[in-house]
């Protein structure tokens, strides 16, 4: 990779952008407001227009038909997000996360505390 002043990458603004999606899913209320939760879903369409690799928008495009964001709450939007992310992740062949493990990952850290400090 080049150094971190250079241009992202389709994989460093990959990682970057998943970090950001998935901690935005990770605070979401438990309890939505009906506006938030049409928010949420104009969010993820805007992202499939303006995410900047094509490849990539054009397939998030296509899932968000197959599987509209879930914006009922915390956890349905965090086990959504999941689920488009292991959709990318098989695509790619790369490992599948366990989706129980979400809200460790991405907003508690782990139980063994290795990410106390
Ligand atoms: P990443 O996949 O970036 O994951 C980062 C971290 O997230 C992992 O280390 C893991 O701890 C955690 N994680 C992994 N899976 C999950 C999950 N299911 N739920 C929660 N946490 C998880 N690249 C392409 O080449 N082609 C594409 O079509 C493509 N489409 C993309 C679409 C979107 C919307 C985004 C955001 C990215 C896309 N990418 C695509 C980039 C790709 O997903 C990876 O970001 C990139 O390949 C770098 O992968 P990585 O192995 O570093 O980990």
């Amino acid at each position: 990779h080049s150094p971190s002043n250079c241009p992202l990458d389709k994989d460093q603004l990959g990682q970057h952008t998943w970090g950001f999606l998935h901690t935005v899913a990770a605070y979401y209320p438990d309890k939505p407001s009906s506006d938030q939760q049409k928010d949420m879903s104009t969010f993820f369409t805007l992202l499939s227009k303006f995410y900047p690799c094509e490849v990539c928008a054009t397939d998030l495009a296509e899932q968000l038909k197959v599987r509209p964001p879930a914006t009922s709450s915390q956890s349905s939007l965090s086990q959504w997000l999941c689920w488009l992310h292991n959709g990318v992740n098989e695509k790619l062949g790369k490992p599948l996360f366990d989706c129980t493990k979400v809200n460790e990952r991405w907003r508690d850290g782990w139980s063994d505390g290795s990410c106390d400090y």
